[in-house]
């Protein structure tokens, strides 16, 4: 198995160092955050997303709310004393009382996602700690840019459910990149505030050719005094920074977290 993702606090997103640049105690988790124990939540229910996705509704024994764009670690213990832990961004909105959603693609050969895919039903209990991270997170009250592919939309859908649970307080746009709309996340739930880029297949009568994400897409999307969050794996979300720095969006304006398949 490819080895534990990360410790939470202070590595980057995905194993990787913290980037550069960014102020390494600004991306730690809240001091509190190292104290969360592990608690068995109770799988309530198992929702197929796509093909590939699957979304895992858990009841927690000792929920907090989260902040939109956390994650929680998932522990899976073989019987022969056999750990595995990865970390999964929390889907729900903070408003969703007792409970957590959380979405996993999964990777072909993947260790935890095949088994959670294969081996996880209602009634069953998982594992879990969190909720983690101090930087990657939107609290709803300032005006927010969320850009992301594939798997990596499920933080900021957590931001995007917030955001309409609470009335809209502050301006938000977003752009979700996926090869198809069959591979389209939570594909009901966009609006007017949405960008939708498919990179392979394109619903009939789009008005958008099939392709990769541009910065002409983008660029309608920006506010002013925007944070901006990108999401994704590690050649998308690079190639989202390189597009919002190429329109003039300063580096220390946009936050990026790098994970799910290529
Ligand atoms: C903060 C954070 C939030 C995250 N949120 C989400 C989320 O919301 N949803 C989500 O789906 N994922 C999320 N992830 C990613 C998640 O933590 C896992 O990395 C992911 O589910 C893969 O884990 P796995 O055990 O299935 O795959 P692993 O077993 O870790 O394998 C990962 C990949 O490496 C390949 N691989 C494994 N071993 C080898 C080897 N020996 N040689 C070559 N290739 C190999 C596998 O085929 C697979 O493609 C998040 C990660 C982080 C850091």
């Amino acid at each position: 198995m490819a080895a534990p993702l990360e410790e939470p606090g202070g590595q980057g997103p995905g194993g990787l160092p913290p980037l550069p640049g960014i102020d390494a105690p600004a991306r730690r988790p809240p001091r509190s955050g190292a104290r969360r124990e592990w608690q068995d939540a109770r799988v309530l229910e198992v929702r197929r997303e796509t093909a590939r996705a699957s979304t895992y509704r858990l009841g927690l024994p000792r929920w907090e709310p989260h902040v939109p764009g956390q994650h929680y670690v998932v522990r899976l213990v073989a019987p022969d004393g056999y750990r595995a832990e990865r970390s999964y961004s929390v889907a729900s909105p903070p408003s969703d009382e007792g409970v957590i959603e959380l979405t996993v693609e999964r990777l072909a050969d993947g260790e935890v996602s095949a088994y959670l895919h294969d081996g996880i039903a209602p009634g069953d209990e998982l594992t879990v700690r969190g909720p983690f991270g101090g930087w990657f997170v939107w609290r709803g009250d300032t005006p927010a840019v969320l850009v992301g592919g594939g798997s990596g939309v499920v933080p900021l859908m957590a931001m995007h459910r917030h955001w309409r649970a609470t009335g809209r307080r502050a301006p938000l746009r977003m752009a979700v990149a996926a090869r198809s709309p069959e591979e389209l996340l939570y594909r009901s739930e966009y609006g007017d505030e949405t960008l939708l880029a498919f990179s392979r297949a394109v619903p009939e009568g789009s008005p958008r050719p099939r392709g990769r994400l541009t910065a002409a897409d983008l660029e309608p999307l920006l506010l002013p005094g925007a944070t901006h969050y990108v999401c994704g794996s590690t050649p998308f979300a690079g190639h989202a920074e390189e597009l919002l720095l190429g329109l003039g969006v300063p580096a220390d304006a946009i936050r990026v977290e790098r994970f799910g398949g290529g």
